[in-house]
């Protein structure tokens, strides 16, 4: 520590440099396989013969010593404290285990359907095959270039200051989000299910800390969940810094460490494409699947591919120029951009039985698949029309908007593909939000649509 602070912060740069460049040889010996027979090996770290079994979600697994006893601290330390333990939730001391009415044994295999939104009524469902498993989604997010904006600190006060304001930021942030559901889905369902919900939530908070957070939440409320959050980062900023998002969702039963590294490739495409050159936005890319787990890998692919089509254009930022985030919310869950009324709507959407608002949202997606099939089997038949199928489909989208014979509902869904259609100056060009459109939906349906 000198007493001239950027002498003492350019050396430990330096020094942090040098530490990360700097190779340690591994210490691991790799053990020679002597014997001519396959041989066993523990199921879980594939280096110790397997002398004990590990009761998993998936089954009974042959492990060794050492993973069986780190598999139940695993699962000990972790949830099993927060599930037996009581809380207080806005003025409401709740007990986890007397709100799901199970005790641990009976509930830790289903953890992350319980994260994914499903409660202990759902649970019985699901055992018996009545209901279908709901998407959870994990959420990675990190702050834009926060390395410089601790270097240009001017003293070692204004360098702690920054520090703990970061981290304020965020962690007020997220406090704001789980009050914001907590109000929604109360007016929806009243206190026992608003409970309930935010219980799924602080189970699947992973860690929040400085810059950056790992969450797992139900899919329905992730998209309120990255607007909110990023929202409240940037105002407890100063508006000096935004957030880059990656937003994932899968199955509750899909490989949750896939979907981890899907989210974080997600969240690395919004910082190299936004992130970096506009540090004070926030931006987020997000993705979903109905056939496969996302990965890292597919998601960047998928990506490309929607981007060759001109369907995509995320990364997305949250306001400014358009098209943005909120502008397609407000197209397509929820007009009024209140955080309380975007969670109520996508609440709604994500029940399993079917109301208004499911009926709507329907439509929307039913009017992009029907406009994009018409404008490519046009493209198809005629030749020369290739670089024009999304002026098509919007035209056709226009016509259907009109039409006297069609349901008020369904004229609403083709008007909302035409403002899915880009355009600058009046002028529409090759290029839309259409899948953007259609899996923000999906995710804000949580797998019950
Ligand atoms: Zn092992």
């Amino acid at each position: 520590m000198k007493d001239y602070y950027p002498e003492t912060i350019l050396e430990l740069a330096a020094e942090i440099q040098l530490a990360k460049l700097k190779v340690d040889s591994s210490r691991q010996h790799i053990m020679l396989n002597r014997s001519k027979e396959v041989r066993n090996l523990c199921r879980i770290c594939y280096s110790r013969p397997p002398t004990t079994e590990v009761q998993t979600p998936e089954g009974i697994e042959k492990t060794c010593r050492i993973c069986r006893r780190l598999y139940e601290i695993g699962s000990e330390i972790h949830f099993k404290p927060r599930y037996e333990s009581d809380t207080v939730v806005f003025g409401h001391l709740v007990s986890p285990r007397k709100l799901f009415k199970r005790e641990w044994d009976a509930i830790s295999r289903y953890i992350l359907e319980i994260i994914a939104g499903h409660d202990d009524e759902e649970l019985e469902k699901l055992e018996k095959r009545r209901i279908e498993y709901r998407d959870l989604a994990v959420i990675k997010l990190d702050g834009n270039l926060i390395g410089p904006f601790m270097a240009s600190s001017i003293s070692l006060t204004d360098a702690c200051e920054r520090s703990a304001r970061i981290d304020l930021a965020l962690k007020k942030a997220l406090d704001k989000a789980i009050k914001q559901v907590f109000e929604a889905v109360r007016e929806v369902s009243g206190d026992n299910q608003a409970l309930k919900t935010i219980l799924q939530i602080m189970f699947g908070l992973m860690y929040a800390g400085g810059d950056d957070a790992l969450i797992f939440v139900p899919s329905w409320s992730s998209i309120g969940f990255a607007l909110v959050v990023g929202e409240e980062f940037q105002l407890n900023m100063g508006r000096a810094r935004g957030l880059a998002i990656g937003l994932a969702t899968g199955k509750s039963t899909a490989d949750i460490w896939s979907l981890i590294s899907a989210a974080s490739k997600l969240m690395e495409e919004s910082k190299k494409r936004i992130g970096r050159n506009e540090p004070s936005s926030n931006c987020i890319c997000f993705d979903t699947s109905d056939t496969l787990t996302l990965t890292g890998a597919s998601v960047i692919s998928h990506l490309e591919d929607l981007r060759k089509e001109n369907l995509t254009v995320q990364p997305l930022r949250f306001d400014g120029e358009t098209p943005n985030f909120k502008q397609l919310i407000s197209l397509t869950i929820s007009e009024d951009l209140e955080p309380k009324k975007v969670f109520r709507n996508c609440y709604l959407l994500s029940r399993p039985d079917e109301n208004d608002m499911k009926e709507e949202i329907k439509h929307v997606r039913r009017a992009i698949t029907e406009s994009l099939s018409v404008a490519r089997s046009m493209v198809e038949k005629v030749k020369g029309l290739e670089d024009y199928l999304i002026p098509l489909s919007a035209t056709y989208a226009y016509r259907q908007a009109c039409r006297k014979d069609l349901s008020e509902k369904a004229r609403r869904g083709f008007e909302i593909v035409t403002k899915l259609h880009l355009s600058k100056n009046g002028v529409g060009y090759n290029s839309s939000m259409y899948s953007d459109a259609d899996r923000l939906i999906k995710i804000s349906g949580g797998g019950m649509l």
